[in-house]
């Protein structure tokens, strides 16, 4: 029997021992697992789709706060059958972030304790200046990618790393998020089919937000100067008549449909390739843009990549909002030479 406190810890901190410790001693099998713990399974699973942030609910009833527990390993599931790169990642930044909130608040005990659970060889600080000392290779365990954690800011002394209690607890939070990440996929053999049902129902809804963000979004007129590199690639492979397979035509039709060309001008980018057949084209193009049925959305980078079509590593998830930034660029460039040629006129 496990105290309110205890369950608090662990739906806060669903990685930890205390958590593993409830779930094991929970009756909650893959096969059992109830509605209502699915459902928040589902709610974080949506929260990392969507960039939202994850607060966990906070109950006074022992039984909810274990379906918050066990929802945990269950949006695991969901997560490793949705199966997309971008998705992990967002997952254990949800978590990270979400641990880093939580760790700020709690007393040094908590942040102790947890550090020791994750293996970090540490001592406490001396100095006033900080809270730890950490062993320098257990800092350089994590991808510290953000620039205030670089060891370049830091104080460094005889192989220890000197972090304040703010950065002791983000650090915590990125080794957890990099833990989480480690662990996606789960094996999913012998998952029960209604996992596969939920996992379905968040992606659809997904790729129905993505398409309704990105479908017939109002660029004005099209740049092929600011396209991604993929879609560079595949629109100038294609005007020079190389041919492009069946992926990399899907890929480029629908990305030239989101950003507003015509579904005439999108034929025309076919033209040159082997084989073209204008009604066929057409046909097809106006699926795919909408024009008849109900069109179709352009792929992600993590799409992409599983098609062997992406060419760069650029700080995107999607290529339209690689588009939709450099358009951004662009309009903001030409409005100060604007200004600046105004202002010249009217001195
Ligand atoms: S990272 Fe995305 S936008 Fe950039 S080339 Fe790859 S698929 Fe295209």
């Amino acid at each position: 029997m496990f105290s309110i406190p205890e369950l608090r810890f662990s739906q806060k901190y669903p990685f930890s021992v205390a958590a593993k410790n409830v779930i094991a001693q929970s009756d909650f099998t893959l096969e059992n697992v109830p509605e209502s713990v699915l459902n928040r399974a589902k709610a974080m699973v949506h929260a990392a789709f969507t960039d939202q942030e994850y607060r966990p609910n906070i109950q006074t009833s022992p039984e909810l706060l274990k379906n918050e527990i066990l929802a945990f390993p269950a949006s695991k599931i969901l997560v490793s059958i949705i199966g997309r790169y971008e998705l992990y990642r967002k997952f254990s930044e949800l978590f990270s972030n979400s641990i880093f909130r939580n760790l700020e608040e709690e007393k040094d005990g908590v942040l102790i304790d947890l550090a020791s659970e994750l293996n970090l060889r540490f001592s406490l600080s001396d100095s006033q200046d900080f809270f730890v000392e950490l062993n320098l290779i257990d800092y350089l365990r994590p991808n510290l990618e953000e620039t205030f954690m670089k060891l370049v800011n830091r104080e460094l002394k005889m192989g220890k790393v000197f972090l304040t209690r703010n950065d002791f607890a983000r650090l915590i939070s990125i080794v957890v998020g990099q833990g989480i990440r480690d662990s996606l996929p789960v094996p999913l053999k012998g998952i029960p089919n209604f996992f596969k049902s939920a996992a379905e129902s968040i992606e659809t809804e997904f790729s129905q937000s993505v398409r309704k963000k990105f479908s017939k979004t109002d660029f004005g007129k099209v740049s092929p100067e600011s396209f991604p590199p993929c879609m560079s690639k595949l629109y100038s492979d294609l005007v020079q008549g190389v041919n492009v397979n069946h992926s990399g035509r899907f890929a480029i039709a629908t990305f030239l449909a989101s950003v507003g060309m015509e579904a005439g001008k999108i034929t025309d980018v076919f033209r040159n390739a082997p084989n073209f057949n204008e009604s066929t084209t057409r046909y097809q193009v106006e699926r795919i843009a909408g024009v008849k049925g109900k069109g179709y959305s352009s792929p992600s980078c993590d799409k992409m990549r599983s098609y062997n079509l992406c060419v760069s590593n650029c700080p995107v998830s999607h290529p339209i909002i690689f588009y939709s930034k450099e358009i951004s660029k662009t309009n903001s460039k030409i409005n100060s030479e604007e200004n600046f040629n105004s202002a010249e006129t009217n001195a």
